[in-house]
């Protein structure tokens, strides 16, 4: 059964929210669904949540995006940044939410290291599960 979201004011005011504006810098309720940010994220189909219902969940408040996968499955290529005909920076906004569930020592990022990991990818990695 799916979980149920309750709409209230108070969880559009939740703290949680203000700091993913505070450091994203963007508006998430300009966000009006129009989905380009999914259809065009290249690991859309590797997420728990597509770009665009992360940005719902936001919009009504719900944590428990800082929960999902889907922020660590990003790979910050601004695609759905570029593609946003509202111009919310999407990818901002999954750094946000993975600085946000650091903070609360949420990570559902594994590291399991390959002797054949390219260094930079071993880089790149590593800053997500570095505050
Ligand atoms: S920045 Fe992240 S969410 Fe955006 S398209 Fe790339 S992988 Fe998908
Ligand atoms: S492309 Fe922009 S407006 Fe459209 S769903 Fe994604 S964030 Fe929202």
């Amino acid at each position: 059964m799916a979980a149920e979201l309750r709409i209230a004011r108070e969880n559009l005011e939740a703290p949680f929210l203000k700091k993913v504006a505070e450091i994203s810098g963007q508006n998430v309720f300009a966000c009006y669904q129009c989905g380009k940010c999914s259809a065009g994220c290249v690991f859309g189909e590797h997420m728990d949540l597509l770009p665009n219902q992360v940005l719902r969940l936001l919009q009504l408040g719900d944590d428990s995006v800082l929960g999902a996968r889907a922020p660590w499955v990003c790979a910050a290529c601004l695609a759905c940044t570029v593609r946003c005909p509202k111009g919310v920076d999407v990818a901002r906004i999954m750094e946000a939410i993975r600085q946000l569930s650091l903070r609360q020592g949420l990570t559902p990022v594994e590291m399991k290291l390959d002797r054949d990991f390219p260094q930079i990818a071993l880089v790149g990695a590593w800053r997500k599960v570095s505050p």
